[in-house]
């Protein structure tokens, strides 16, 4: 369990919550005029699959929703339309200030051979400040060595100053590390506890570990070596925050970096490389879209997803929007006299680039209070996933979902009911895990992160697929077969806190 803690403290999560909140402002106006009222049979009620999968694919067909692009702001505006046709009151965005990292050229040569390469998101960038970085004209020209995993003693200045450095990106964390966490299994095939259980997930890496040594030793530059991961460089990183990597860096495969380094030793002397990386990092509008469905109190259950995405991103999180949704449409369907405590909506972006949203938005609503919805629970939704593994360096999708988890604090009672609904709606291959511990220590691994820590009782859907952060996140990966298990379970949910006294909620 300590180990589990250790490791989420590197989480990117866990290091902004130490940073002091950018303020969120209410903005005066939308760049989108409002939608009208569905009021169509099918904008009634539960929804059904096709329905659900139907905001899934909308919401995928927005291409990249990075936050402070044109895809981000249009993800911001189909969601305000939705809230409004679904009925919810007061729909309007919150923002706070967030970056865009762009990378508008970059490559890499070793020996005057090419490799292919990517980008690493984030890298190069001027701590704390807006810039423009480049490599200059021709890129960086240097001897490049290589630190393996970069641990021990292999990265020091003798060994590193002025140089590229090759290095293995190591996942070092597996779904089984949460197992001390785990309550409840609902799998009924008994699939769950196989080797992919136990094999590391590309969100926990030893990245800002091996580039903060880098940078201590003087190295002028870095090759990630995707050596845990499938035959992709598409591997869009997150925004680790408590490092901020100064210098430029590129992804290669596992096979490429086996070819970079067979260049490497087949060199008489030392061999050189070649590192181009230009782009830039402004300050941008980060966003939230926000409505309120009244109920008889002005307790509020805080439901949120978030709708920012680093490619089509189908499931991360186009599926927690489109799940999000599902319970607006069920929830508004019914009388006002069903409905004892508000619900208010949200879905944030910022995801990847920080969560200052969700920040702000936890400062804002959760700690100084600043609004009149007395908020006393959440509930957040992200990832239906279809399981992926790799096998011979290959992506392999399974005909199965992902491991889900439901990562709460609430009470031994709601908790009860939770599990009931899980069986009753069959969510196959899912867990939950009290997340009390987390909560109050070092946040989630999740949107939830930030108002888990600050004391509300939450409630946070999450799969943690291997292509999440790729450009293989499309469509077909979604579980469709989910969508609705996903929905009842968290109708139940939603029906269980609106009826449970406030001071029952959490644990
Ligand atoms: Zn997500």
């Amino acid at each position: 369990m300590r180990k589990t803690l250790n490791a989420l403290v590197g989480l990117t999560l866990v290091s902004a919550a130490l940073m002091t909140a950018p303020p969120l402002a209410r903005a005066t106006a939308t760049d989108a005029p409002p939608c009208p009222r569905d009021l169509s049979p099918q904008a009634q009620g539960m929804p059904d699959t096709e329905r659900i999968f139907s905001w899934v694919e909308d919401v995928t067909r927005l291409g990249k929703r990075l936050t402070g692009t044109e895809g981000g702001r249009k993800a911001a505006a189909y969601v305000k339309c939705q809230f409004e046709a679904l009925g919810l009151q007061d729909v309007h965005y919150e923002t706070a200030t967030s970056w865009l990292w762009q990378a508008d050229r970059s490559s890499l040569s070793v020996n005057g051979r090419t490799i292919n390469s990517f980008p690493v998101s984030y890298s190069f960038v001027t701590p704390d400040k807006p810039s423009v970085f480049s490599t200059g004209p021709g890129g960086l020209q240097a001897v490049v060595v290589d630190v393996g995993d970069g641990s021990g003693l292999r990265i020091t200045p003798e060994r590193v100053k002025g140089k590229v450095v090759v290095f293995d990106l190591k996942f070092q964390m597996s779904a089984a590390a949460f197992l001390p966490f785990v309550d409840f299994i609902h799998d009924p095939k008994l699939t769950l506890f196989d080797a992919t259980l136990f094999t590391a997930n590309p969100y926990i890496t030893n990245l800002s570990k091996v580039v903060e040594k880098l940078q201590e030793a003087g190295a002028i530059g870095f090759v990630g070596v995707l050596s845990d991961y499938y035959d992709s460089n598409r591997y869009h990183n997150e925004y680790y925050r408590r490092t901020q990597m100064k210098l430029p860096g590129v992804w290669v495969t596992k096979t490429d970096g086996a070819a970079l380094r067979a260049i490497m030793k087949a060199t008489g002397g030392a061999p050189r490389a070649n590192l181009v990386l230009e782009g830039s990092r402004t300050e941008v509008e980060g966003r939230a879209v926000v409505g309120v469905l009244p109920g008889l109190t002005q307790e509020t259950i805080l439901m949120t997803s978030h709708h920012d995405s680093v490619s089509s991103g189908a499931v991360e999180d186009a599926s927690g929007v489109g799940s999000l949704l599902v319970q607006l449409q069920h929830a508004a369907s019914k009388p006002l006299a069903e409905r004892q405590k508000t619900l208010l909506f949200a879905t944030m972006d910022t995801h990847f680039t920080g969560y200052q949203v969700h920040q702000a938005f936890t400062d804002k609503y959760v700690i100084k209070k600043e609004t009149p919805y007395r908020l006393v629970a959440g509930v957040t939704l992200e990832h239906v996933a279809k399981q992926g593994v790799i096998k011979d360096g290959k992506l392999v999708m399974r005909e199965q979902p992902e491991l889900m988890g439901i990562m709460n604090n609430f009470s031994r009672q709601v908790r009860r009911e939770l599990h009931a609904s899980m069986v009753h709606h069959d969510l196959r291959r899912s867990v939950t895990l009290k997340a009390g511990l987390l909560c109050n220590t070092v946040g989630l691994p999740t949107d939830a992160s930030f108002w888990c820590r600050a004391g509300l009782p939450s409630a946070s859907l999450i799969a943690a697929p291997v292509y999440l952060y790729d450009e293989d996140d499309t469509l077909d990966k979604v579980a469709k077969d989910q969508l609705l298990p996903v929905a009842k379970v968290f109708a139940d949910l939603v029906d269980t806190l609106d009826r449970t006294p406030a001071d029952q909620i959490g644990q």
